[in-house]
């Protein structure tokens, strides 16, 4: 097939996903190409998704956003982590942090040392040798000049979207406002050629990027291009979201609170605290969870819940003819770790980096498509990690968890930690031993085993070695000033 080069590049939908590739694209690439953004007021977006992960900072780098401007305009707090409660039994409560558990050695982790001291009989926390943990524990939390902390950003959707938008249109890109009504195929080849709207304009295009959310407008309503369902994984299928008051300092971390049926978040900004509560519909009606949820926010609400339906899973192919499918039209892993923005922005990386200037050569599209697959299935094992390690038993949606089968790669990772402590991270996956070890041990898988390189310090030095440490991450914290007053003076925003 001639392939044809690719001037014309359309984006079907104005969200986060959608504002993130115009900024991005048009940054990079403006003067390569001609880009529209194609948006609908009437549709509007999900308006949900404000917990990130800090790989999110090198996307802004990339963009040349000034930290500061965007915590402003955003109305964002820092996060260092996430404060997982009841999961692996009501009451417990661990912190999923940013940071670096301990020092590793070559050879073994800082885990393996830290179970010899259990087996010994020292009671170190594991979070005692993390300093984004004691920063969580405290409230504490400082960025600049030789601070050490690892963090991302809690955030408004809807003012981030926005600013992106401001940033795509400085960079020459244009926006249309429109219901796209019909999607313009060639009758030969199947790749799209147009998006008619409502209007009866028709925008052309050489590239489409399917940002239309989980309708998938062009990706699937037009290509068809198929759904792999996880939700026999993933068994959450509903959030009700909604906006209250603060009563309180905000925290430097996000809350994921289990109920009987799914979990609860509450996300701080700098005005308002972000609420919802996901949960598995065929263990809680929506009424239920109405209730349920607004008995549990602190503040007065400032917005009606929102109810959203989800399917876990992914497009069978991210990248289908001339169109790529970005956001939650690509697929979508619930937001237990806050990791659809970040894929966005991987999935935003990847295609420009293989982005088809000479036109759509199949083998561009299979390296594409190949990549996303690899990098989701780790993020989706991680998240049901969460679910199927569990005491719980106190509710048939726990129970199910507790004893659904899992994906094999997940079910593996399990038994190797379980028998031996050993954990890895994978070349090119996103969450690193750290992250694993503190999810597998906050959810009470206890190894039976640890490497014996922690044998090699004698009971005495390793408790002093423990000791030293621990003294010196907390001191550290102490030093640090509280989060809200650094919010205050480092980017407050006038609301
Ligand atoms: C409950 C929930 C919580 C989440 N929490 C997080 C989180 O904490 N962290 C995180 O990283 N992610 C989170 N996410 C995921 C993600 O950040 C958001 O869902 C995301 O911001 C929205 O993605 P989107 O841009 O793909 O879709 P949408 O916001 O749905 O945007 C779709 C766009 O397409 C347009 N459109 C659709 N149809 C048409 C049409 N016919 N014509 C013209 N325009 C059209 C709409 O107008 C809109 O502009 C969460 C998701 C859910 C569901």
């Amino acid at each position: 097939m001639q392939l044809s080069p690719v001037k014309k590049l359309v984006i079907a939908g104005g969200g986060t996903a959608g504002w993130m590739a115009a900024a991005a694209i048009s940054r990079k690439f403006g003067e390569l190409l001609d880009i529209t953004l194609i948006e609908s007021d009437d549709i509007g977006t999900v308006g949900v998704g404000e917990a990130t992960i800090p790989p999110i900072r090198v996307f802004h780098k990339l963009l040349g956003i000034d930290e500061q401007e965007f915590m402003r305009a955003t109305l964002a707090t820092f996060k260092v982590g996430i404060s997982f409660e009841n999961w692996g039994q009501q009451g417990d409560r661990y912190i999923h942090s940013f940071g670096k558990t301990g020092k590793e050695t070559w050879l073994g982790d800082f885990h393996h040392f830290w179970l010899r001291s259990r087996e010994l009989g020292m009671d170190f926390e594991f979070g005692d040798f993390c300093l984004e943990v004691q920063a969580s524990l405290t409230n504490k939390f400082y960025t600049g000049p030789n601070a050490d902390i690892n963090y991302a950003y809690h955030l408004d959707a809807t003012r981030y979207a926005k600013f992106l938008r401001e940033l795509y249109e400085k960079n020459g890109g244009k926006r249309v406002e429109g219901k796209i009504v019909e999607v313009k195929q060639d009758h030969d080849t199947g790749f799209i050629t147009g998006l008619t709207l409502a209007s009866g304009e028709t925008i052309d295009g050489d590239f489409f990027i399917d940002c239309s959310g989980f309708r998938g407008l062009l990706i699937e309503q037009t290509l068809r291009t198929g759904y792999e369902d996880w939700t026999h994984w993933l068994p959450c299928d509903s959030a009700l979201a909604v906006q209250t008051e603060s009563v309180r300092p905000a925290v430097p971390y996000t809350r994921s609170v289990a109920h009987h049926a799914g979990w609860r978040w509450q996300i701080p900004l700098q005005h308002r605290v972000g609420n919802g509560l996901v949960y598995c519909n065929g263990f809680m009606n929506d009424d239920e969870a109405r209730t349920t949820l607004l008995q549990s926010v602190e503040g007065n609400t400032v917005t009606e819940p929102r109810p959203i339906k989800f399917r876990a899973g992914r497009r069978h192919k991210s990248w289908n003819k001339n169109c790529v499918a970005l956001g939650l039209a690509s697929g979508f892993i619930e937001p237990l770790e806050s990791t659809s923005i970040h894929l966005f922005i991987m999935a935003i990386t990847r295609l420009m980096r293989l982005f088809p200037f000479r036109g759509v050569e199949p083998a561009l599209v299979n390296e594409y498509n190949r990549e996303t697959h690899a990098e989701i299935e780790p993020i989706r094992d991680f998240v049901i990690l969460h679910y199927k390690a569990t005491e719980r038993d106190d509710s048939a949606f726990w129970r199910y968890c507790k004893n659904m089968e899992v994906p094999e790669t997940l079910a593996h990772r399990i038994e190797l930690f379980k028998k031996t402590g050993h954990a890895y991270q994978a070349p090119g996956e996103l969450f690193r031993i750290d992250s694993w070890t503190q999810v597998m041990l906050g959810q009470r898988i206890m190894p039976e085993q640890y490497h014996h390189i922690a044998h090699l310090m004698s009971e005495n030095e390793l408790r002093q070695f423990f000791t030293k440490m621990k003294t010196v991450i907390r001191s550290e914290a102490e030093k640090l000033p509280l989060h809200d007053d650094f919010v205050q003076q480092y980017c407050k925003a006038s609301v």
